[in-house]
């Protein structure tokens, strides 16, 4: 109805929307209306709005309705004011929970996404994760709340700071309190996978590779109202290659241009990418880590996997980085209560770890003697390749072995409690059973030894 209104002349259109033909935008119960600044014009649309009252019944709400006005007088306000009744609004408004500033967002514009998250993570801060599920929350946040805004706008740094802060409070600490001495870099925790990392999206690379994308939809003219108002008012018929930036022009749009370098050795082919795709162009990588299938395999226990992500990176805090931190611990290792508690002792040379390993071994039919952890991990990255089950079980096995001597260390030293080499075994049997169970299992010779082996038969 405002369409057809503003094509018959009842109300003018926005100087700035008239080429795109634009008088409204619309979602759930939000309402935006543009229109020129003219009495006639307030005076079209409210007589449009009315005749839509009577049509469906539906009332605007004076009380909940905004003017928006800017280049006119006073006296010209005042009168908009009265026939309307609406109150008078201030800049920025927000649309769909983001506001919408021509200028660079300020901290101020963003506190509510930083609130968002906030609260996202206090409301399971009081419950016991592991740091597994943690991570989980902390991605599933990062990229619900925050990818909606990156799709839109660019963070200022600060923000992105704070909200990377944030995540990795929660993850190490469970609380938004300093995490001092964090056990894995957040540069790190944002690597892929494959690159020795958690697979966490780096906020400012990602935030840059959606506003790539936009410039990609602008270059390839997708239909979009945002792309068709900056063709008509921002372009013209400049090629966007070669269009010049004018004072004039929006912090954002600015800030696109500029984005131009990074995005010409992309974009300019024509292929079109999708926002990852983008990503993965611009991010910065590290060299890839021969060991991660053994840690992120069909089938892996997450929260099994990130203590065994740590142990391979040195971080889990072990007696002798604890010492080396400056803190005041005795340095037995509490497992054998005889040598000095490094990772390399505490998994494999420890007389206690390494019982439970060999046996571990006997159950998969290789019997070996247990080296030190280096010729163990080169050994499990050597051989623990491809689809086999034998391969499956030997590295569910691998990570429920440092989870579990880990987890009996620490009983060790908070609870005094103590679990022999038998009950350990049990528990990752039991884990290694159960795990198994929801596998299709050809059943061959050699696996059906290692199922009755472990008990999954
Ligand atoms: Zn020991």
């Amino acid at each position: 109805m405002l369409d057809v209104a503003a094509l018959n002349g009842v109300f003018q259109f926005h100087p700035k929307c008239k080429r795109v033909k634009l008088t409204h935008l619309c979602f759930a119960d939000d309402l935006l209306i543009f229109f020129k600044g003219t009495l006639q014009s307030v005076i079209g649309v409210q007589c449009v709005l009315e005749r839509f009252y009577c049509i469906s019944g539906l009332k605007l709400n004076v009380s909940k309705s905004e003017l928006y006005i800017a280049g006119v007088s006073q006296g010209q306000m005042q009168g908009f004011q009265m026939a309307t009744g609406f109150s008078i609004g201030t800049l920025p408004v927000r649309y769909l929970g983001i506001p919408l500033v021509t200028r660079k967002l300020s901290v101020k514009d963003c506190a509510c996404v930083i609130e968002k998250i906030k609260a996202k993570l206090n409301l399971w801060a009081s419950r016991r994760l592991s740091y597994a599920g943690r991570l989980q929350l902390v991605k599933a946040v990062l990229f619900s709340i925050v990818n909606y805004w990156c799709r839109q706008v660019l963070l200022p740094s600060t923000i992105i700071k704070r909200i990377e802060q944030l995540c990795c409070r929660y993850l190490w600490r469970g609380s938004d309190s300093p995490a001092y001495g964090a056990r894995v870099k957040w540069a790190q925790i944002c690597l892929p996978k494959k690159e020795g990392g958690l697979g966490v999206k780096d906020l400012k690379t990602w935030n840059i590779a959606c506003f790539l994308k936009l410039m990609q939809n602008l270059l390839i003219d997708r239909e979009s109202l945002w792309i068709a108002w900056v063709r008509e008012y921002v372009m013209r018929v400049a090629d966007f290659w070669q269009l010049e930036c004018k004072p004039h022009f929006s912090w954002c749009m600015k800030r696109l241009l500029k984005l131009r370098v990074v995005a010409h050795p992309i974009l300019s082919t024509g292929v079109v990418l999708t926002v990852r795709t983008i990503w993965e162009d611009i991010r910065e990588t590290a060299i890839p880590v021969e060991w991660h299938k053994l840690i992120w395999f069909a089938l892996h226990i997450p929260k099994h996997a990130v203590i065994a992500w740590m142990t391979i990176l040195n971080r889990l805090p072990s007696k002798d980085r604890l010492i080396r931190m400056g803190i005041e611990v005795d340095s037995v290792c509490v497992n054998c209560g005889v040598e000095t508690e490094t990772r390399s002792h505490l998994f494999f040379t420890c007389s206690y770890s390494k019982e439970v390993w060999k046996r571990i071994l006997q159950l998969c039919g290789v019997h070996r003697s247990v080296s030190n952890w280096e010729d163990e991990l080169g050994w499990a990255v050597r051989h623990l390749k491809g689809r086999s089950f034998i391969v499956f079980v030997l590295k569910l096995a691998w990570q429920a072995y440092v989870y579990y001597v880990w987890e009996e260390r620490n009983r060790r030293c908070f609870r005094g409690t103590f679990r022999s080499v038998d009950s350990l075994l049990h528990c990752i049997q039991d884990v290694v059973r159960i795990r198994a169970h929801t596998k299709n299992i050809r059943l061959d010779d050699v696996n059906k030894n290692i199922c009755v082996a472990w008990g999954i038969l």
